[in-house]
């Protein structure tokens, strides 16, 4: 009996040696991984996390099976980079994608071919957003740039197809024909569920159209901030719901600038519900409490749709059988300001559009209704991914898988510091380049064009109107942060960023930005 299991180790040996991937793939138990993915849905609008304006019982349910992260910070706080974060599992500077401008390079390690090369079948569906063509993938079907909210044209190999119908519902629809007909059933998969909504634009799907509308919605603290205490950035900036929210957004008027399709999409949906006339006496304050309300509740209706399909996904993991032995996973790819500060959109490094939402349910492993306050990030996807499916993490990978943590095993050594960079300018919006750090109770900011540092106490401000860079009281903190940002600057490999800046106007007339944002 002695030597029984130095045989079997030796056999071991010999075949992982001749396996790059050090895998059974035979093994019937490897998890499979549906991730649920959303563009711009802020963590505040999400009732599991203690929203007070709206409900999402579908993505509660979640978190109620499993563990939700409340200090999840993306690296660069816009969607394309945020998408090629998670793909490779590298901050920007590394994967290329430093703003929404660049074209992912499709060559380059990703987590998914590693899945495909280790025996998984990858898919994706819905939102892709990196310009060139999904690489790494068995199965694709997606969104051509933005996509819009109806009657959409995927791209999809070799073709494109335009599908008739509500986008948020219609990539349910792929997805759930995919994981029942299309997908090789001996193998376990992964499956990238991404929609569109609630990006800009925010158009809600039928069964929504009506909600809210006989209900205020609560307004955000800093609603009427006025940007002081701070570096200048904040009041350059031109993404104010008072003066920056296009007529596309409120929906007052048919914009002129449609092409025909859209106008056909535009008097189908919005011609019925043009209020432009409630809003022709006010002003001031009055006229931005009115946009809010436009603004927020249009966004707040798309998410009630994402949720509501959420729903169907998990039902049919239910029915299927899947449920037991798939992760499923949701987040989005930044945070988003729902007028705290005045502002909609995201990029800058403040709390707001710095966290995203993760939750992940993984039965048998994540324990039901847990809570995580570990300081994670979008840079930790790939390595999680590739931990759950008992795949190597490759070492030039920057992030670290989270299975220990959902095993509630959270590493001593875990980070206790995050590095951000924001790179879009000039660009939408007009925010400005900026790098800093975030630890557990502090921020620092170095708006590099300009030479302006913003540092914020974030338990004794956590709106972070006040910054407290200068102040003597301050002194031994700030020459921490500024050391933990060049030592996290250094441990990235992070360049000086040369490239050339320019001027930047902020549009404070309403002319149609959505195609760049
Ligand atoms: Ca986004």
């Amino acid at each position: 009996m002695a030597f029984r299991p130095a045989v079997s180790l030796v056999l071991a040996s010999v075949f992982l040696g001749a396996c790059d991937t050090a895998l059974d793939t035979s093994a019937p138990s490897r998890p499979n991984i549906v991730f649920i993915f959303t563009d711009d849905h802020t963590a505040r609008a999400l009732s599991a996390y203690g929203s007070e304006i709206n409900e999402t019982p579908n993505l509660d349910r979640l978190a109620d099976e499993g563990m939700r992260f409340d200090r999840c910070l993306v690296t660069n706080s816009i969607c394309a980079p945020s998408r090629a974060v998670i793909l490779t599992g590298k901050h920007s500077h590394l994967n290329g994608q430093l703003t929404n401008l660049e074209t992912f390079d499709g060559q380059q390690q990703t987590f998914q071919k590693l899945l495909q090369q280790a025996g998984y079948e990858t898919g994706i569906i819905g939102k892709w957003h990196l310009k060139s063509q999904p690489t790494g993938f068995d199965h694709w079907q997606v969104l051509i740039g933005q996509g819009p909210y109806y009657n959409p044209r995927f791209l999809v190999p070799g073709d494109t197809i335009k599908i008739t119908g509500y986008t948020t519902d219609i990539i349910t629809d792929l997805a759930l024909d995919y994981l029942e007909n299309s997908r090789d059933k001996s193998k376990p998969f992964m499956l990238m569920y991404q929609h569109k909504a609630p990006h800009r634009g925010w158009h809600p799907g039928p069964d929504h159209w009506e909600m809210y509308a006989d209900e205020e919605i609560a307004e955000p603290a800093t609603l009427f901030d006025d940007y002081s205490n701070r570096a200048s950035p904040a009041a350059g900036q031109g993404m104010t719901i008072a003066n920056h929210l296009d007529v596309g957004d409120l929906k007052l008027q048919a914009p002129y600038s449609m092409n025909d399709e859209q106008k056909e999409v535009w008097y189908t949906v919005y011609g019925p519900r043009n209020e432009a006339f409630q809003a022709a006496d006010l002003k001031g304050d009055d006229l931005t409490r009115w946009k809010y309300q436009r603004y927020v509740k249009e966004y707040l209706r798309t998410v009630a749709g994402v949720d509501d399909n959420v729903g169907r996904l998990l039902d049919y993991l239910d029915e299927s059988g899947l449920a037991d032995n798939t992760v499923v996973i949701y987040s989005s790819d930044q945070g988003w300001y729902l007028g705290e500060h005045g502002w909609y959109d995201k990029r800058w490094m403040y709390e707001e559009s710095l966290i995203t939402p993760l939750i992940v349910r993984w039965p048998g492993v994540v324990s039901a209704g847990s809570v995580s306050s570990a300081m994670v990030s979008n840079l930790d996807f790939a390595a999680t991914f590739l931990d759950i499916a008992g795949v190597d993490v490759p070492a030039d990978i920057q992030g670290q898988s989270l299975k220990p943590i959902l095993e509630d095993d959270t590493p001593n050594n875990w980070r206790t510091s995050h590095y951000y960079q924001y790179y879009e300018y000039p660009g939408w919006h007009c925010v400005e380049r900026h790098y800093g750090v975030r630890t557990d109770h502090h921020k620092l900011i170095y708006f590099y064009d300009r030479d302006e540092w913003e540092l914020f106490d974030l338990e004794a401000d956590p709106y972070e109107l006040n910054s407290v860079w200068g102040d003597d009281t301050y002194a031994k903190i700030q020459a921490d942060l500024e050391t933990e940002l060049e030592r996290l600057r250094s441990e990235y490999a992070v360049p000086e960023d040369t490239r050339p800046t320019g001027p930047c106007i902020p549009d404070g007339r309403g002319a149609p930005t959505r195609a760049g944002d």
